[in-house]
């Protein structure tokens, strides 16, 4: 491999995402991706919503890029024929604590832009999904689903028709600052080239990225802790016909297990939070319960025998107290110019990938001529 302008860590969609979007500008670019395909870490271990941005707090990252974030995706969809639903979401509070978070939730919604967001009291909630257990819900028309493998069988054909190459199979495990740029090496493998710009999008692995360009994680606020959501798919008619979610919790640990759908309308119940110290993507059939006696808070006539352990993802969640962001930034004020850090995208970063994209292209364009 010869020295490059620009090497990405990571082919997952945000990943996936950069890369297409550099490759308008730019010729000479490397995805190295430790798996043999893109996507098979996070990115396909997901709800596939496309969320509206009412949960962030206001002028987060989160919040911004998830609002611009959804109206690019849905143009995108459009425009490449993607596969997707704009199925509508509803967030039932069942009693009137619920109903107070939720006014706050919706006030956060209003401020952030969420187009048509309605709060609906309980008479309401049954016209419009009989079978929501609700004294009173928010209603998000603009909340959707994608077919996310699409979308990144997408964004690669784009990126390499464009000539980005893809290395798959190769795990980067050194990386030095040069003058010239940063040198970069791969497991197994005694090649080594230069890259002038490097960006780490490696999910749930891009604190130790981090950690080979010589940071320290714990100092920076960049340490990760792996929050595991495992699913029940819901082996009966589903009573619903659109996303419906409990009120989540003041501190955002998880969205609460809510129900979605696949394109096929398969009725879906996830993710809980669970914290493990290693990844792994065993479902607990033992869960059952607790997922049934979750769902059944909202939803009324639900059978507890046809929820089917299905699957799990594990959300990249950056230690600490309170609401994190998502961090994206070049680190020169470490002496690191050129090296952009992507750390804790969690949700919204499916619904957030192209606008992230577009404000990666942003930072990494000041280190070409292209900056403003
Ligand atoms: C349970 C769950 C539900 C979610 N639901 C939603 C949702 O409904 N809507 C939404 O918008 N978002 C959702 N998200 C969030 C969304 O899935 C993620 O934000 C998004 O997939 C992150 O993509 P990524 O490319 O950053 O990470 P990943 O998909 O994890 O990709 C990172 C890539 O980096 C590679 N990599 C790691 N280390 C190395 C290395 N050393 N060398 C080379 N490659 C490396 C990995 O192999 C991987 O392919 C959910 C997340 C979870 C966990």
């Amino acid at each position: 491999m010869e020295d490059v302008s620009i090497t990405i860590i990571g082919a997952g969609v945000v990943g996936l995402a950069i890369a297409a979007q550099l490759s308008e500008q730019y010729d000479d670019i490397v995805v190295l991706e430790k798996h043999d395909k893109f996507g098979q870490d996070t990115s396909s271990r997901n709800s596939e919503v496309i969320h509206s941005g009412i949960y962030y707090p206001h002028g987060s990252l989160k919040a911004k890029l998830c609002i611009k974030g959804a109206e690019l995706l849905y143009e995108y969809c459009e425009k490449y024929s993607i596969p997707y639903s704009r199925l509508g979401k509803l967030i039932a509070a069942t009693n009137d604590d619920e109903k107070r978070h939720l006014q706050e939730f919706y006030k956060r919604g209003i401020q952030n832009g969420v187009k048509d967001l309605t709060f609906m009291e309980d008479h309401d909630v049954a016209r419009i999904e009989p079978n929501v257990n609700a004294v009173a819900a928010l209603y998000s028309p603009n909340a959707g689903i994608i077919d996310s493998h699409s979308l990144m069988e997408s964004l690669y054909e784009t990126a390499t028709a464009a000539g980005v190459l893809f290395s798959f199979g190769s795990e980067v495990n050194c990386i030095s600052k040069k003058e010239n740029g940063y040198v970069i090496g791969i497991i197994n493998d005694d090649y080594k080239f230069i890259s002038k710009v490097v960006i780490n999008s490696a999910g749930l692995y891009s604190d130790y990225i981090a950690t080979l360009a010589g940071i320290d994680v714990d100092s920076a606020g960049y340490r990760l802790g792996y929050c595991k959501g495992s699913y029940f798919s819901y082996a009966q008619k589903s009573p619903i016909k659109m996303l419906v979610y409990p009120v989540p919790h003041k501190d955002l640990m998880g969205l609460g297990v809510h129900a979605t759908m696949d394109l096929s309308g398969r009725l879906r119940f996830g993710p809980d939070v669970e914290y493990i110290d290693t990844p792994d993507y065993k479902v607990d059939i033992n869960k059952q319960n607790i997922f049934y006696e979750s769902a059944n808070k909202i939803i009324k006539g639900l059978d507890k025998e046809a929820f089917i352990p299905d699957m799990a993802g594990i959300r990249p969640k950056i230690k600490g107290e309170g609401i994190k962001d998502f961090i994206i930034v070049d680190e020169a004020d470490r002496g690191l110019e050129g090296f952009i850090n992507l750390i804790g995208i969690e949700s919204p970063g499916l619904t957030a990938s192209l606008a992230i994209a577009m404000h990666v292209r942003e930072i990494a364009d000041k280190f070409f001529d292209y900056g403003g």
